[in-house]
């Protein structure tokens, strides 16, 4: 079979190392071993040996014996004449005595021959101890002769033992070396291969192979071992690959650390570069914001100032019950127009407001139920014209004050329903309220439009979005953007559930505190003033450096009789205080605040260090964007309007501050009217004024109804309790039921007087 191992591993580098150190040789180890039970059993087996000697001595002694006695017989016979009769009789003495015979006569003449001397290991007890005897041949006469030998047969046994000890000695010496000699050879001589083998393995050299060809136990081991070392050299080959991948990978790692680690400081580097010119892009966004906001509040100024004098002299034109249907139609033109682009305007200012963070909570007591069928009333006609069906549900008392903010709920829903029938062609509109724990209510405005895409349905919430059946409609797409902030500043969210082509339901939960029963309700003067009571006095500043608002508020205070002077600037303001009088002084200062030479705050911290609570001081202003009203309290203001302004606010705002009262076209507030058992089917209405009444109650003009409501009060005493009720349900916001009862009553086709004198 074909050696596969590399061709470095097949040299075998063993060697027979034999100049090792003898003592510790294993071989040696055997040997002595081995010596050690060699030796004893050489001696047992000498032994043995001399015994079987002996015994064949003392035999051939009988032997000899036997042959020396017959022998002597013979020797002793009459016609042996050798020995002279003294040695005969001598002989026979002895003889005659024993078998064995002891003779003490020794021929030194002769030599003597001691035949198997040493063979006797001891003497025999037959035998003398201290000699012993033998036959002996004198070659040159040839005559035998018995002789004594006077040498000791222990003696003779003793050398003869040592030297049978020393030839035993000598074999196993010899057994001994050779038997060494073949261990070593045939266990040694591997068994130092292995060690050598091992030896080097163990310093590093794993390609050492055995070339024992034995096929001995020694043989199996070394090829187990060559196997071992091949699956040890497969194995650190193996661990040599895996070793060399490993550092591949490790290498490609840090190579790709370091790449990593470039690239993250390049990341570093072009984030700083970026945060650099995110900085600088954000301090050019903040410039830009600061740019619109002073363009907002340049444009809410600019804008507001002319729209205050159109709807202000709308208002004051209103007044003059002279002007024929025509004018006024033309002046409610004007007016719903004017609030329409007020209503813009706000819309921008309330996203501008909030993204300074500036929308602010104005929380006063109000009837929840009221401001509901105030909304209802004014959507419910609406859904009318356009030929949708309107549901109305509130679960709530009709009593139930609640302590928020009702302008920005009014808002809320108004913007809700509005959307709702805006984007609804047939089908339904409803509004639920409901309340669901003792503070907890849930609004929901559902329709049956075009409903959503749910795609887009969190798009229509950022401010300026509008989809594209919406931009059809118009609008500015704030509503939904500053309805979503209103709630978030009121403590809840919008949900949106929508259907394309179905329809959708805008809904949430509102916290409304609940206000114990008995609190006054309070709510917006919306009756006509005509002029101060007789009883009041009252002496005016306006300051505005805009001569448009400054004389409309002039005009109009002075139409109601109050002592008006006016001022262009706060220094002007304050010279006129200082200059007049002390009756002259005035009682209420209206200031607008950004005005040249010096502005309103200005002006008004002087005159509060001056002069105190002495002189009431209310902020007109159409700049809302850069202050919240909380600054102008901080300031020394002591009330806030904000242009355009209604003219029953100015007149509020006196009654509050001043502690005076109004004549008002209208019967008061809170007159107490026994009028719902009337037949008011009754009534005797021209058609003209009647037509008028109902215009003025759909369009939810609280002016004109209530000069209306004037005119129709002198009619007669019927018509003037029907005025009465009219009065009332406008003063409670009850469009509603105001609408509802002026279409019970049936209109007679006259002229009125007026009309009859404005065609002549
Ligand atoms: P605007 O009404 O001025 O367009 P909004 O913010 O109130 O702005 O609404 C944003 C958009 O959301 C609308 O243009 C319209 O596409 C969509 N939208 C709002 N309400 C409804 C609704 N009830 N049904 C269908 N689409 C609606």
């Amino acid at each position: 079979m074909a050696d596969n191992r590399p061709e470095y591993i097949q040299q075998s580098v063993l060697t027979d190392d034999w100049t090792r150190n003898w003592q510790d040789s294993i071989a040696v180890k055997i040997t002595a071993v081995v010596m050690w039970v060699i030796i004893p059993f050489g001696f047992f087996i000498a032994l043995l040996f001399i015994n079987n000697i002996e015994q064949d001595i003392r035999v051939s002694i009988e032997d000899d014996a036997e042959i020396i006695l017959n022998s002597a017989r013979i020797l002793l016979s009459e016609n042996n004449s050798i020995y002279s009769p003294r040695v005969k009789n001598k002989l026979k003495e002895k003889l005659n005595k024993s078998i064995y015979c002891k003779i003490e006569l020794q021929t030194q003449a002769y030599e003597p021959i001691v035949i198997h001397a040493d063979r006797c290991q001891k003497p025999q007890k037959t035998i003398d101890k201290k000699y012993y005897f033998g036959t002996y041949v004198n070659r040159k006469s040839q005559e035998l002769s018995l002789l004594l030998s006077r040498r000791p047969v222990s003696e003779m046994m003793q050398i003869y033992r040592a030297n049978i000890t020393l030839i035993m000695l000598f074999i196993v010496m010899i057994l001994g070396f050779i038997l060494t000699w073949v261990l070593r050879l045939l266990v040694l001589r591997p068994l130092l291969k292995m060690v050598d083998a091992t030896r080097f393995i163990s310093e590093g050299q794993h390609d050492i192979r055995l070339d024992i060809a034995q096929q001995d136990e020694f043989g199996h081991l070394a090829r187990f071992l060559n196997k071992l070392l091949d699956q040890l050299f497969e194995q650190q080959k193996n661990l040599k690959q895996a070793n060399y991948e490993l550092m591949k990978e490790v290498a490609e790692r840090s190579r790709i650390d370091q790449e990593l680690r470039s690239n993250q400081e390049h990341l570093e580097k072009l984030i700083d570069d970026r945060t650099a010119d995110l900085e600088i892009a954000r301090d050019e966004a903040l410039k830009a914001n600061q740019a619109k906001t002073l363009f907002l509040a340049n444009m809410s100024h600019e804008i507001r100032t002319p729209l205050n004098a159109i709807l202000g002299y709308a208002q004051l034109l209103n007044r003059d019950s002279e002007l024929t249907e025509k004018q006024h139609k033309s002046l409610r033109i004007i007016e719903q127009s004017g609030n329409h682009l007020l209503g813009v305007l706000n819309d921008i200012l309330d996203i501008s407001k909030i993204e300074a963070g500036k929308m602010e909570l104005h929380k006063s007591n109000f009837n929840l139920y009221q401001l509901l069928t105030g909304i209802a009333q004014i959507f419910q006609e609406q859904c009318t014209e356009k030929g949708l069906k309107w549901y109305e549900e509130f679960s709530l008392s009709s009593t139930q004050t609640v302590y928020s903010d009702a302008q920005k709920l009014r808002q809320i829903l108004i913007n809700l329903v509005g959307n709702a029938i805006k984007f609804t062609e047939q089908g339904s509109i409803s509004l639920t309220v409901k309340k669901i724990d003792n503070e907890q209510y849930y609004f929901e405005v559902s329709d049956t439009g075009q409903g959503i895409d749910k795609d887009n349905i969190e798009a229509i919430f950022s401010g300026f979005h509008q989809e594209p059946q919406g931009a059809d409609k118009g609008g500015t797409g704030l509503g939904l953007a500053i309805t979503r902030s209103q709630l978030k500043l009121l403590g809840s969210e919008i949900k949106v559930e929508s259907e394309t082509g179905k329809g959708s339901i805008f809904s949430f939960t509102l916290y409304l505190e609940n206000v114990r029963d008995g609190i006054e309700i309070v709510h917006d003067n919306i009756t006509e003033v005509i002029r101060l009571s007789s009883s009041d006095k009252v002496k005016v500043l306006v300051v505005d450096d805009s001569e448009l608002s400054r004389n409309l508020l002039v005009d109009m205070l002075e139409d109601v009789n109050a002592r008006v002077r006016s001022a262009a600037n706060g220094l002007e303001a304050l010279h006129l205080i200082e200059q007049a009088d002390v009756e002259d002084k005035p009682d209420i200062i209206f200031m607008d605040i950004r005005m040249p030479v010096m502005n309103g705050i200005d002006a008004v911290r002087k005159i509060k260090q001056s002069y105190g609570d002495q002189i009431v001081c209310v902020a007109v202003t159409s700049t809302i964007i850069d202050q919240g009203d909380n600054e102008y309290y901080q300031a020394g203001f002591d009330d806030f309007i904000g242009k355009p302004y209604r003219f029953e606010a100015v007149f509020e705002c006196m009654k509050k501050h001043l502690q005076i009262d109004f004549e008002n076209k209208a019967p008061l507030l809170n007159e107490n009217i026994e009028t719902s058992d009337i037949d008011f089917s009754q009534c005797q209405i021209d058609k003209s004024l009647y037509d008028k009444l109902l215009q003025a109650a759909i369009d939810y003009n609280p002016p004109l109804l209530s000069s209306l409501i004037l005119q129709l009060s002198t009619l007669g005493d019927e018509e003037k309790k029907l005025a009465k009720k009219l009065n009332h349900l406008l003063s409670q916001y009850d469009i509603h039921s105001l609408v509802n009862l002026i279409k019970c009553i049936k209109p007679v086709a006259r002229l009125s007087k007026r009309e009859d004198s404005s065609h002549d």
